[in-house]
């Protein structure tokens, strides 16, 4: 194969992984307005409705325009050479290969992250505050960013400069002790995310005494779930939607409950979210999800390793000289289909693990409460009721609402 052909190859992989994904996007806008299913008709007053289409086309032409955007900066930077461009430029600075690789990201993640702070502002500023979720101030807005990108320099560069020095020492077999590093990295990360990560830009605290600590009191004992795992998080700072989640492994467990959907739910509401929690907890689903994303990056790595040696992926991009950072940019273009094939099957997982934490809710306490708990959950984030099976086949790490309800009402 010529570097031509392999650079044509590059973009038609772009420009179709992007096509399919408008294509589901226009097929699930063309469900907005369908007639609502008769269980899921008490779900929104009438006028709460038409809001909720509104949400909901706004956010698609929000959408279909920055994912415009974004394809023809792409395709521009790849016909101008522009990462030949910046890889002479940084080799200006150093000859270090890994010095190179990690000013060559950073000025990538950074140049990103410039383009897309707009949009970014829009989503935030215009269009969830227009529809009322939005509680962030601008300071919150830039800290976050700024918090975000310095906590991306410091664990993604580390772990970028530990792989470009296993490729340097070991060549070909570098994925193997590329992919231990990431072993170790996800299981701290699973471990210690709550207590370290999350602290960053939240505040947790252990649930406050009252009626609703008597009452997940009740419930924990019965299954066994410590009451201390339990925390409330203040997620109100940024939006009004509401949200719950467990995590954690071994002694650092815990499920987190947003104080909105403290706001939001009844108390036997809020019980059956938090027995949802615990059955992703009882079922092992953590543990299940970070030995398939072990697996999935050993793949990835493996594969890597058989392309990267290959000068060809340097030149289809423009530069003679071939490197880790420039093959690793070529092969995750050439990787995108199989993401998307990994996406999918990620989703599909995770689809069968909600199934199993609403029944553990519905075994443990009582499906009526969890039912009316997903209603108002819907009805307050103005949630889609008619999504395309297509697009939820694709997209949903969830199954939709009402096929939770119908699970549950079985
Ligand atoms: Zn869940």
């Amino acid at each position: 194969m010529s570097a031509s052909t392999l650079f044509y190859i590059l973009l038609i992989i772009i420009i179709i992984v992007h096509f399919i994904d408008s294509i589901l996007d226009v097929f699930n806008a063309k469900h907005f307005s369908k007639k609502i299913p008769h269980e899921l008709a008490d779900v929104y007053p009438k006028d709460e409705y038409q809001k909720s289409i509104a949400y909901k086309k706004v956010n698609f032409k929000f959408k279909l325009i920055t994912s415009s955007i974004s394809l023809f900066t792409m395709l521009a930077f790849l016909a101008f050479d522009g990462f030949a461009l910046l890889d002479n430029f940084v080799r200006t600075f150093s000859n270090n290969d890994i010095l190179v690789g990690l000013l060559f990201f950073g000025f990538i993640i950074i140049g990103g992250e410039i383009i897309s702070l707009p949009s970014s502002y829009y989503q935030i500023f215009v269009i969830e505050e227009q529809f009322g979720f939005n509680k962030m101030s601008l300071k919150t807005f830039f800290v976050d960013k700024l918090k975000n990108l310095l906590m991306l320099m410091l664990l993604g560069g580390s772990i970028l400069a530990a792989i470009i020095w296993f490729y340097n020492f070991t060549g070909p077999s570098f994925w193997l002790y590329a992919w231990g590093l990431v072993i170790i990295f996800s299981l701290l990360m699973n471990m210690f995310y709550a207590r370290f990560i999350v602290p960053l830009f939240n505040k947790q605290t252990p649930l406050e005494e009252g009626e609703l600590r008597t009452h997940i009191q009740v419930y924990a004992e019965k299954v066994g779930f410590k009451l201390n795992n339990i925390f409330v998080i203040d997620g109100s700072k940024r939006s009004t939607k509401a949200n719950a989640y467990f995590s954690g492994l071994g002694s650092e467990k815990r499920i987190t409950l947003y104080d909105t959907l403290i706001k939001d739910l009844e108390v036997d509401e809020i019980v059956a979210v938090l027995a949802h929690e615990v059955g992703h907890y009882k079922k092992r689903h953590i543990i299940y999800n970070l030995i398939l994303s072990i697996l999935l990056t050993g793949f990835t790595l493996w594969l890597l390793s058989i392309f990267i040696n290959s000068p060809l992926l340097a030149e289809a991009l423009g530069v003679s000289q071939p490197s880790f950072h420039i093959g690793l940019i070529a092969f995750g273009i050439l990787y995108t289909p199989i993401t998307e094939i990994t996406g999918l099957f990620m989703n599909m997982v995770s689809r069968t693990f909600e199934y199993q934490a609403d029944n553990y809710a519905k075994n443990t306490f009582n499906a009526p409460a969890l039912i009316r708990s997903l209603k108002k959950l819907s009805k307050n984030s103005l949630s889609n009721l008619t999504p395309h099976p297509a697009y939820v086949f694709m997209h949903y790490s969830h199954p939709t609402l009402l096929q939770r309800i119908k699970n549950l009402e079985q």
